[in-house]
């Protein structure tokens, strides 16, 4: 039996906590926060009732049958579809952009194929080799959808001009040519029926696991440990020596109303003048549920301080720079582990987050306990 601390009880900890404890593991779970959860925390609100997504809307969406099965172990899901609107120039569409979207933008009424033929004739086919994100856009949708649906949101959510970021971004033609409004093309899609935090409550639910709460980690806990799983910042494990690492984060401004504010769960704001990206009618995401007053965010995206909850990892060329430093310090560290979105400083999904963790905990029971800094390079 071995000894194991893991940073962090957001998802990532808390399913290799659980793998390593039913295989006879002694496990202590740190996190700085007051709760279980990490980003997924979900609580219900005290004035509505309403159960609300605390840092932004969570859908669960994945092809992994083991992934669902895995967390239909530790809660029950309700289907659930994610459709997003997006209100541009006064106007609100559907999004991802579909043939409603089409037709309603040109005033059109195309079949498919007459919605693709159309599109082409929009699409910048000088741009041969893409440079940017915005080129990228330019020559699949042409100017009018990019400055509609693409140019503001971006903007607003990376800081920074689309000719700034990758054209990678955007891989394939961004763009249905049916009515098909469903977000995700995922095979199993859900949301748990109360929250993510009474499914990770139960995932951590083990007499081998104990939580502390509100306990940042200090270099002498892991003096008492056999091995050390990081899920929160790499930069974070060695005090930031090298730099910071660039994130976006987000700020919610949260508002009450009577009944239903906007009538689906994901408002985009597209709009340069707007100064949100979007707002989240958290009731939405439980549809089953029935409520007489209404919470909301109103969501906008900055460029994250020390003090700020970091979101999105930026990924530039600058970022990875300094990252591949730290992978180096990191892979010449003894006995731990980085993990998770902040570990290994990537966007992970809640499947991806779950199978790597579940792969984690699997090498490191096979590897008589010396498991590498990274099982998936970051
Ligand atoms: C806005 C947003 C929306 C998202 N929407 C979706 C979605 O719809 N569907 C989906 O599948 N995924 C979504 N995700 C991804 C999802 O949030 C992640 O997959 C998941 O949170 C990753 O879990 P984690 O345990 O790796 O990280 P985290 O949840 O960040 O957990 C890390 C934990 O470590 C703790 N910690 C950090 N440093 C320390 C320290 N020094 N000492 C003690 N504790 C520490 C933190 O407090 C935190 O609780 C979204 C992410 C964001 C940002």
């Amino acid at each position: 039996m071995k000894q194991i601390l893991i940073v962090g009880a957001g998802l990532s900890g808390a399913v290799i906590g659980r793998e390593l404890a039913q295989a006879g593991h002694q496990i202590r779970i740190i996190d700085s926060r007051p709760h279980i959860g990490g980003n997924c925390y979900t609580e219900r609100d005290d004035k509505t009732g309403v159960m609300v997504h605390k840092y932004g809307p969570h859908i669960f969406h994945t092809d992994d049958e083991g992934v669902w099965d895995y967390v239909n172990r530790f809660t029950s899901f309700k289907p659930y579809m994610n459709r997003v609107k997006t209100t541009s120039k006064g106007q609100v569409f559907s999004l991802p952009i579909n043939l409603h979207t089409i037709n309603q933008f040109y005033g059109k009424t195309f079949r498919p194929a007459e919605a693709l033929a159309f599109i082409e004739t929009q699409a910048d086919l000088s741009i041969t080799e893409p440079q940017n994100f915005e080129e990228q856009a330019l020559r699949f949708v042409g100017p009018d959808l990019y400055q509609a649906f693409f140019k503001g949101y971006t903007e607003k959510q990376w800081g920074c001009s689309p000719t700034e970021l990758p054209a990678s971004i955007l891989k394939r033609l961004p763009v249905r040519f049916n009515y098909d409004d469903n977000y995700f093309f995922h095979r199993f899609q859900g949301m748990p029926e109360n929250g993510y935090t009474p499914m990770i409550e139960a995932i951590l639910d083990h007499p081998a696991i104990t939580v502390e709460l509100d306990t940042i980690y200090t270099p002498d806990m892991a003096e008492e440990a056999d091995h050390v799983f990081w899920s929160g910042a790499i930069d974070g494990y060695f005090d930031f020596k090298l730099g910071r690492l660039g994130y976006r984060t987000l700020k919610f401004e949260e508002f009450f109303a009577d009944g239903d504010y906007q009538g689906c769960a994901v408002m985009n704001y597209g709009d340069r003048d707007v100064p949100w990206t979007r707002i989240t009618e958290h009731k939405h995401f439980s549809p089953w549920e029935t409520h007489e007053k209404t919470v909301c965010y109103r969501e906008s995206s900055h460029t994250a301080g020390p003090d700020d909850v970091p979101y999105y990892p930026i990924r530039l060329v600058d970022e990875k720079e300094m990252l591949t430093q730290y992978v180096d310090l990191a892979k010449s560290t003894e006995g731990v582990t980085f993990v998770g979105r902040l570990g290994t400083y990537r966007y992970l999904d809640m499947d991806v987050t779950i199978r790597e963790a579940l792969t984690t905990a699997e090498i490191f029971l096979n590897s008589d306990g010396h498991a590498p800094a990274f099982i998936v390079e970051p």
